[in-house]
C-alpha cells in the first residue's frame, strides 16, 4: 500500500505540473496572439490609408479629365464665335462661355484642395507604413522567442505525460479512477496529506483511530470531511 500510495503522490505531481505547465503555456499563447494582433492592426491602418489614396487619386483624375473637357469647350466656343452673323447669338455663346470659365475655376479650386489632401494622407501613409515596418520587425522577434518558450514548455508537457503513463500503467486501474474522479472533484487535489492528526487537504481533525491507521499502511484511507486520500506527512516538506 506504502508502494501505491507513493505512485499516487507522484500521479498528483505529475498531473499539477503539466497543470501548472499548460496554464503558463496558454499565457504565452495569449501574448502571442497579442503580438500577432497588434501587427495586424498596424498593417490593417496602413491598407486603409492606401485605399483612402487611391480614392482620391481617382477624384482626382476625375477632375482632371472634367476640367480638360472644359476648357475644350470653351475653345471650341471661342471658335465658333468667329462665325456668328447675330449680336443674340453672340451674346447667349458669351454667356455659356462665362459659365464654362466659371466651372473650369471651381474645378481648379477642388482640384488644389485634392492635392492638398492627397499630401495630407500620402505624408501620413509613409509615416505609418514605417511605423508598421518597425513594429513588424520587432515583434518578430519576440513571436520567435515566445515560440521557443512555448515548444520548450510543450516538451516539459510531453515528458511529464509520458511519466504519467508510466505511473498509470502500475497503479491498479480502478485507483487511477478514483484518483481521476478525485481530482476533477477537489480542484485537481485528490491527495492530502495527513500531519499531526489533521488532513492538510481541508485542515480538518482527523479521528484518531484513522489517523493511527494511516501509520499501518494496510489500507487506502480518505478524509472523511473532503473525501480526499491521505498519505501520512510526519514532516514538513
Ligand atoms: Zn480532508
Amino acid at each position: 500500500m506504502k508502494k501505491k500510495l507513493d505512485m499516487l503522490e507522484e500521479l498528483q505531481e505529475v498531473d499539477q505540473r503539466i497543470d501548472a505547465r499548460k496554464a503558463a503555456q496558454n499565457e504565452l499563447q495569449a501574448e502571442l496572439n497579442g503580438i500577432n494582433h497588434g501587427v495586424d492592426a498596424s498593417r490593417e491602418e496602413v491598407v486603409v490609408l492606401e485605399s483612402n489614396l487611391a480614392h482620391l487619386e481617382s477624384e482626382k483624375v476625375g477632375l482632371e479629365a472634367t476640367h480638360s473637357a472644359e476648357l475644350e469647350n470653351i475653345a471650341r466656343s471661342e471658335t465658333n464665335m468667329k462665325e456668328i452673323k447675330t449680336n443674340k447669338e453672340f451674346q447667349a455663346v458669351g454667356r455659356e462661355i462665362t459659365a464654362a470659365k466659371k466651372q473650369v475655376a471651381d474645378i481648379e479650386e477642388q482640384l488644389l484642395q485634392k492635392i492638398g489632401q492627397i499630401e495630407e494622407v500620402s505624408r501620413d501613409l509613409a509615416a505609418k507604413q514605417s511605423l508598421c515596418e518597425e513594429l513588424a520587425e520587432n515583434s518578430a522577434q519576440r513571436i520567435v522567442a515566445k515560440q521557443a518558450e512555448i515548444d520548450k514548455i510543450q516538451s516539459e508537457i510531453d515528458a511529464d505525460t509520458l511519466r504519467r503513463e508510466s505511473i498509470v500503467k502500475v497503479v491498479p486501474a480502478s485507483l487511477v479512477k478514483r484518483f481521476t474522479i478525485l481530482r476533477e472533484q477537489r480542484r485537481g487535489q485528490a491527495l492530502a496529506f495527513a500531519r499531526d492528526g489533521y488532513c492538510m487537504g481541508c485542515n480538518m481533525h482527523l479521528p484518531p483511530q484513522l489517523y493511527n491507521n494511516l501509520y499501518k499502511y494496510e489500507e487506502l484511507l480518505t478524509c472523511p470531511h473532503c473525501q480526499r486520500i491521505l498519505i501520512l506527512k510526519l514532516e514538513q516538506q
